[in-house]
């Protein structure tokens, strides 16, 4: 029975994963209502209903598009996966419970800020907005112990944020403190605190090694999203043995 829940997690993941592609790249652009249909950005051909499979249409049209044969982003199945994976990984933890819907919201928040901030460097406030009142029903459902760490991690995201954004002068932007803010009410504040010092530790190593490869530009400015989002997600799943062995160092 385990392995069907599981099979049914991550298909439920790589279709969502599939919407929130569609989601992250038009929400920016307000042109989530406009056309139904997803399309090659470059030719204008509508994807049918034998492109739409998550992860194996990109496989079997070895990432080009149809009709033009221009490359597709491998952006799109990569999300698809790592969302399905995501889904899946949050039953593995948290089975039947509150915490699993805390779990699937908060992934799919951070996956689409992700697609978002790769593709144009923006946080949605509409994003933000959506699932605030969510993830604060879902944390009255399932509160953290004690219930106030949500307020305290919530402020917390917000005020370490400001701090750095003033201190630094444009290392980070205003989406990324409201994202904090939001992070903060679903991780508390030791959770916060850790997802904050786990993005800037991702971000400088990563960065780093980016920029070694010269895959990134030392002069333009790179979305830091991306490396909030695995703090997070670091923090979110693996916050108790982190924090225990960093306690056990002393
Ligand atoms: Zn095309």
């Amino acid at each position: 029975m385990g392995v069907l829940y599981l099979t049914y997690f991550t298909i439920l993941g790589l279709i969502f994963g599939s919407f929130f592609n569609v989601v992250g790249q038009r929400v920016p652009k307000n042109e989530m209502l406009k056309e139904s249909r997803s399309y090659c950005p470059k030719c204008g051909y509508k994807l049918n209903w034998l492109d739409l499979y998550p992860v194996l249409s990109y496989i079997t049209l070895k990432g080009k598009c149809r009709n033009c044969k221009t490359s597709i982003s491998p952006l799109y199945p990569i999300v698809e996966a790592t969302t399905g994976f995501l889904f899946a990984y949050s039953f593995i933890r948290f089975g039947f419970s509150a915490e699993l819907i805390v779990a699937l919201l908060f992934t799919s928040l951070l996956v689409i800020i992700t697609v978002t901030d790769l593709t144009y460097m923006l946080i949605p406030n509409v994003i933000l907005l959506f699932f605030l009142p969510l993830l604060i029903i879902g944390r009255i459902v399932s509160p953290l112990d004690p219930w106030w760490d949500s307020l305290a991690g919530g402020a917390t995201g917000l005020v370490l944020t400001a701090i750095i954004i003033i201190a630094s002068r444009g290392g980070m932007g205003g989406g990324d403190m409201k994202l904090f803010g939001v992070i903060g009410i679903v991780l508390g504040l030791p959770g916060v605190l850790l997802a904050f010092f786990l993005s800037t530790l991702y971000g400088s190593l990563i960065s780093g090694v980016l920029l070694l490869f010269k895959k990134i530009d030392r002069k333009k400015p790179v979305p830091f999203g991306p490396y909030i989002v695995l703090g997070a997600l670091t923090s979110y799943f693996f916050k108790a043995p982190i924090i225990d062995w960093y306690l056990h160092l002393f």
